[in-house]
């Protein structure tokens, strides 16, 4: 049995059914949600490790799921939407949303974008198990507790920028290139994402610099990526 449990928010019953069918034919655990309420009572009893979300949805709309889901779980959440616009794309995906799947969608391509999130969180466990707690100079994260702190003070991040931080964290004293950290991050490979990934920095080293432009915790690479130096 697979380990894995998806919490499935879909309105629409054959959706659901195709969805669950197929879960059920990979050996995934699952639980099911009609509506946005549903959905996020779910999601903070159940700790799902992974969330299918549609964006129209009877009660609240499915960026409010993930804006009041995102609020205090950084889980990982795939839209699958019939609303194909860009804009739409990038509410979601900038209130939080992982990954996105336009409707009508393949099984097949689901059940890859299933696999490439679990290779994200086996990662994460793996080194959440080999270290809970890391510290260096004044920066410290509570893997646990899925926060970090500067000089003791709470830095308030999005969850990408806290995944960004751990996973440069976790990497020491490591050059990763942008597409180790796209991938990472992001699940993406595209080249033309790098340019998003630069105003995350930004965003982080402003929270985490004193002086972001003599940054001493996340030094740059140009052209290739991005290193967490070793603090004294
Ligand atoms: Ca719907």
């Amino acid at each position: 049995m697979n380990k894995f449990q998806i919490l499935v928010v879909e309105d629409d019953a054959p959706v659901r059914n195709l969805i669950t069918t197929t879960l059920k034919a990979h050996d995934y655990r699952f639980i099911t949600a009609a509506c946005g309420e549903e959905a996020i009572t779910l999601a903070a009893t159940h700790n799902p490790d992974i969330i299918l979300l549609d964006l129209g949805l009877p009660d609240i709309d499915g960026v409010e799921v993930i804006r009041r889901i995102r609020s205090w779980s950084i889980v990982p959440i795939i839209v699958i939407s019939a609303r194909s616009e860009d804009t739409d794309k990038i509410d979601a995906l900038d209130q939080g949303a992982d990954d996105y799947l336009t409707k009508p969608f393949s099984v097949e391509e689901l059940l890859a974008r299933l696999r490439a999130t679990q290779r994200r969180l086996i990662i994460v466990q793996n080194s959440q198990l080999s270290q809970a707690h890391y510290e260096n100079g004044a920066l410290t994260i509570d893997f646990a507790g899925g926060c970090a702190f500067l000089s003791g003070v709470e830095l308030h991040m999005t969850p990408t920028e806290y995944k960004l931080l751990c996973l440069l964290a976790q990497n020491t004293g490591k050059v990763l290139t942008h597409k180790y950290i796209l991938e990472n991050v992001w699940g993406s490979n595209l080249q033309s994402d790098v340019a998003s990934l630069r105003v995350f920095m930004t965003m982080l080293r402003k929270k985490l610099e004193p002086t972001p432009e003599s940054p001493s915790y996340i030094q740059t690479h140009i052209g290739v990526g991005y290193r967490m130096l070793k603090v004294e």
